[in-house]
């Protein structure tokens, strides 16, 4: 296998449109880093689908005989077959990363840097909101022990000497 095939998708990935300078991910710019994306994808799909192969031999082996086959022979091919779909599933996802990170750079970076204060922003003042309204718990309304008026029933804090609405002495 050569590298004809992965340089043709990752040049047909490159063209999608101009990439910030910034983007980089191990130190490698955009179209370099679609590139490896679509060439470590391609190598961890391989190697994931050949590693059905040695379970595939060790099950024909076995079937065809029985009492000949050691069980080290099967238990050693099911761990190729293991150890060769993990690096084929580590491979797709450092390629898959790659190839996300070198298309959507810009739009994460926008989301991260601009719209994270603005959210902040915005919990924050819906928190205030809820609190004017009545929900949560308020710095002033809930702990003051308010005191009836006598003459005009508004409900005074207990500290006030007189009514604030009607100048009645409390
Ligand atoms: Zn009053």
């Amino acid at each position: 296998m050569g590298g004809s095939a992965f340089d043709g998708a990752g040049n047909m990935a490159g063209g999608t449109g101009p990439v910030p300078p910034g983007a980089t991910l191990f130190g490698l710019s955009g179209p370099r880093l679609r590139r490896l994306g679509v060439a470590l994808l391609a190598v961890g799909l391989a190697l994931f689908f050949l590693a059905i192969l040695p379970v595939l031999l060790a099950i024909n082996q076995f079937a065809s005989d029985p009492w000949g086959t050691a069980p080290g022979v099967v238990l050693g091919s099911f761990f190729l077959s293991f150890v060769l779909s993990g690096i084929g599933m580590v491979l797709m996802g450092i390629g898959g990363y790659a190839l996300r990170f070198g298309l959507v750079r810009p739009v994460t970076t926008y989301v991260a840097t601009e719209a994270s204060p603005g959210i902040e922003t915005a919990v924050t003042a819906i928190g205030q909101g809820l609190r004017q309204a009545g929900f949560g718990p308020s710095p002033t309304g809930s702990n003051a022990i308010r005191v009836k008026c006598r003459n005009c029933g508004y409900l005074e804090t207990e500290d006030a000497d007189f009514c604030s609405k009607c100048g009645q002495r409390l």
